[in-house]
Order: C-alpha cells, then sequence, then structure tokens
C-alpha cells in the first residue's frame, strides 16, 4: 500500500464551483497525480464545533450552506457516500490522542468539503468522512488532530485540510480586484511558505504572532487551521509542496498544498517544488 500525502486546499468562493478557474484545472492535475485513494478524510472550515467531531453518515448530504449565489449552484449535489467504518476508526485515532472525539451520523459534506472535492474526484465514488475544526482551539490543537490522523495515510486514506491561506472577508468591499491586491496577501502566503519550506513548525504554530499582517489575513483563523491538521498528517519532516492557484479577486489566495511524510523513492528533492 503506497503512503499518501496530505493535502490543504483554498477552496474559495461557492462560486468555484460554477466556474473552477485555475484552482479546477490545479486540483485536475493533483487528483491525476496520486494514487487513487480509498477513502477521503476531510477537515473544513465549514463545519466548526467545540470539541472534535467526526461524521458518521453512510450516505452525507450536500449542504448548500451559502445565501445569494446563483440557482445553478444550489442544484449541485457530491453524492460520495460516507463510511462508518471509517467514522469510527477516526474517532478511536482521536480518543487516544485525548482529543474526546464525538460523532454525527446527521452531519453532511458542506461547501468547504464538497466544492474542492467534486473537482479532485468529479465521480464522487470516494467515501468521504469530516470532521470539525474546533475556532477556539489554535494551531497546536490542529496540529495534534492531523498528528493523530497521520497512521490512514498508511492505509489509502487521504487527508485533507480544506480552507483559505488568507481569508479577509470584511476586505470584500474594499475594492481590491486582480490589478489591485491586498498589501497583505504576499507578504503573509510567503511566510507561510518559507515557514513550510523549512520545516519551522514552531514558528508556524505561532504564526498569528510571527507572521506578517497575520490578523488581518485571518480576522479569524477557521480558514487556516485545517492547514496544521494537514502539516500534522503529513509528519514532521514532511516535505511541503506549494501549488499555485492564484489569487481570487484581490484578496483571497488559492494556494494549495500538498505535504508528502515520506519520499517514495529516495530522492531528495527540494522541500518546496514549483
Ligand atoms: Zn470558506
Amino acid at each position: 500500500m503506497t503512503t499518501l500525502p496530505s493535502l490543504y486546499i483554498s477552496h474559495g468562493s461557492p462560486m468555484t464551483a460554477l466556474y473552477p478557474g485555475l484552482t479546477g484545472a490545479r486540483l485536475a492535475e493533483l487528483a491525476a497525480a496520486l494514487p487513487r485513494p480509498k477513502a477521503i478524510v476531510m477537515a473544513s472550515a465549514h463545519w466548526l464545533s467545540r470539541k472534535s467531531l467526526v461524521g458518521s453518515a453512510a450516505a452525507p448530504e450536500t449542504i448548500h450552506d451559502f445565501g445569494g449565489f446563483p440557482a445553478a449552484l444550489y442544484q449541485l449535489r457530491y453524492p460520495a457516500p460516507g463510511s462508518p467504518a471509517l467514522a469510527e476508526r477516526v474517532a478511536q485515532l482521536l480518543d487516544q490522542a485525548k482529543l474526546a472525539p464525538g460523532t454525527d451520523p446527521a452531519r453532511g459534506l458542506d461547501h468547504g468539503a464538497w466544492v474542492p472535492l467534486r473537482l479532485l474526484y468529479p465521480d464522487a465514488g470516494i467515501p468521504v468522512v469530516p470532521v470539525s475544526i474546533q475556532p477556539e482551539l489554535g494551531p497546536a490543537h490542529h496540529y495534534a488532530l492531523g498528528q493523530a490522523l497521520a497512521p490512514l495515510r498508511d492505509e489509502g486514506v487521504l487527508v485533507i485540510g480544506s480552507g483559505s491561506i488568507t481569508h479577509n472577508l470584511h476586505d470584500l468591499r474594499a475594492g481590491y480586484s486582480d490589478e489591485r491586491q491586498a498589501p497583505y496577501v504576499k507578504p503573509f502566503i510567503d511566510w507561510i511558505e518559507q515557514k513550510l519550506a523549512a520545516g519551522d513548525i514552531d514558528a508556524l504554530l505561532d504564526y498569528r504572532r510571527q507572521a506578517p499582517f497575520a490578523e488581518r489575513a485571518h480576522p479569524t483563523d477557521e480558514h487556516l487551521l485545517p492547514l496544521f491538521v494537514a502539516l500534522g498528517a503529513a509528519g514532521a519532516s514532511a516535505r511541503a509542496q506549494r501549488i499555485d492557484a492564484g489569487i481570487d479577486m484581490g484578496l483571497l489566495a488559492m494556494d494549495i498544498y500538498r505535504f508528502d511524510g515520506r519520499t517514495f523513492d529516495g530522492s531528495t528533492a527540494p522541500l518546496i517544488a514549483r
């Protein structure tokens, strides 16, 4: 069994589902480059809870958790099966890590999950188990959550964190555009890339104090926390590969990261490859 990498995906606006653009192209390339997973564990920034929850539905519904978008968006479905058995295993792993998980048999797939999954695996044939984010518990908690999920990568399970590498929706009204980017976006995403390249987990976990413009890039950080899930799932020696998918509306950077916890061929590829 091949060990799978873990992924962090910036999912962007729900409109990405109708206009996939560069994100769609990058995710299709990524899916083609990976061994097909047996199952997917998906930590989305749009499932927030006080404690860790694992979705155990056998047939998770598609949740249209947004308002004011074109009718066509509400017609889209992602009918992937769930996996109560994998959900149970995930809950056991989180329990062993003393993360006191619960399970939710009614939870479906929010747009942070299904929008990128439709672009990665349009056939919806791979079972998906959603996992929640704890907005009050910060990076270290989510890194530990990811570490607890790491054994699944050896079992053909793809662990994905879905958020947005920058996410300040107040700035939607600030008049930024492709021609006029928010000034904090580039310094912030460059800092994240550099620290990932250096494997500086301590700095990353302390990003709120150390990263330039951290609070402007993330007034609240539920959209960055899934990065730490993916990072933790890949382990301390992971190689990070940044996949540039542009900057949406001048403020939402769409970076995707692939974290390989182990090289398959023993090669010493650079930590960050483009
Ligand atoms: Zn989002």
